[in-house]
């Protein structure tokens, strides 16, 4: 390339690039360059800052995270959500300590739980200096823009492309500060809707700004079905306000997070007497009572909560069990997910002395 688009987005990046808690000088330390990773990988950046330094407090070390608590780990992503990113971030920790030492070739990082095409180039190039660009949704924008290529985002072809433009970038200023510098252009300049092209530095070179038809690329990415799903929620409160609180020991969903007793409700099921089962499986067969309902998603589920209230006020106080706990739903000590605010709010509003639904007959 012979018109220095690359030294220019290095020169522009070293002006005017965000001061991020994990951007240190290359190359980085692996596990610093993870743990940014996975905590930026779909979350604004700013709100990945915020929870970084806290983490790295509670976990400084690849061993220390490997062995650390899934439920510490978990707790620690409170706030962030996307709580398989965490486990997997544990289940990776524990990988390479096993192995005694990190991968350094992105296609051996790869081979990682976890670790996707782009967080393997992305450890492979800012820790160990190597040159498989790492590609995401900002890179694959402003290479679509550039190239004026109408291509779907998140399509294999718009993946080979970013990866072709970054590697000719990297070609003509090759450090690893020019695929940070290009992620960096996306985040803040070429930002998906109203670019600000007259601040970019590859303006020059850019075919969709030349046309005037920059918010054309790439084309959106194909959209996947959400699917509709219906679950009941026992709140079950004491006089001191503290909820019942299930760890989530199966399923796909939410699993090792903390929550109210639910179930999924298959069709034809009745709310009402699946509420009064949970209520019983949990120990506490009291009178119910509606609260109002709560929608949730979680990646492409949109999942209505029908949650049931009842007072544990005249009940013994029980031991705790094994996976089970009283919490205060506004601060638990256990991993849980916004499900449970939401919650509270609904049940809140609930009528929790016996009203339209009696208890179901043990
Ligand atoms: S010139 Fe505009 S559209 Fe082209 S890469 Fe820069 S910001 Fe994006």
């Amino acid at each position: 390339m012979a018109d220095r688009s690359g030294e220019r987005l290095i020169e522009w990046f070293r002006r005017g690039r965000r001061e991020l808690p994990w951007r240190g000088p290359f190359p980085r330390d692996p596990y610093s360059v993870l743990v940014s990773e996975v905590m930026a990988q779909q979350t604004q950046a700013q709100r990945a800052a915020a929870a970084y330094p806290e983490f790295m407090r509670r976990f400084p070390s690849l061993a220390v995270l490997a062995a650390a608590d899934i439920g510490d780990v978990l707790h620690a992503f409170a706030g962030l959500g996307y709580y398989r990113r965490a486990r997997l971030l544990h289940q990776a920790a524990g990988a390479i300590a096993a192995r005694g030492a990190w991968p350094t070739t992105a296609g051996e990082l790869a081979l990682l739980p976890g670790f996707g095409p782009y967080t393997a180039a992305a450890v492979a190039a800012l820790a160990f200096g190597g040159d498989e660009p790492p590609v995401d949704g900002n890179v694959a924008r402003v290479t679509a823009r550039v190239l004026a290529r109408a291509l779907p985002l998140g399509s294999p072809e718009l993946l080979r492309a970013g990866r072709a433009f970054a590697r000719e970038l990297h070609a003509e200023a090759p450090t690893p500060e020019l695929f940070e510098a290009l992620m960096e252009l996306g985040a803040t300049v070429c930002a998906p809707a109203s670019p600000r092209c007259g601040a970019c530095p590859l303006l020059a070179r850019c075919a969709a700004a030349a046309a005037g038809t920059a918010e054309a690329f790439p084309l959106p990415r194909a959209r996947r079905s959400r699917e509709r799903r219906r679950w009941v929620a026992v709140w079950l409160e004491r006089p001191d306000r503290t909820v019942l609180l299930h760890r989530v020991d199966e399923g796909p969903l939410l699993l090792g997070l903390w929550l109210p007793p639910f179930a999924e409700l298959a069709d034809g099921e009745e709310p009402v007497a699946t509420a009064h089962s949970l209520a019983r499986a949990a120990g506490w067969p009291v009178p119910l009572a509606p609260a109002p309902a709560v929608r949730h998603a979680i990646t492409h589920r949109d999942i209505l909560v029908l949650p049931f209230a009842g007072s544990a006020g005249r009940a013994r106080i029980s031991e705790e069990r094994e996976g089970w706990s009283w919490q205060d739903p506004g601060n638990p000590s256990v991993p849980s997910s916004t499900m449970l605010a939401k919650l509270a709010v609904a049940c809140g509003q609930a009528c929790i002395e016996p009203s339209l639904f009696p208890s179901a007959k043990e």
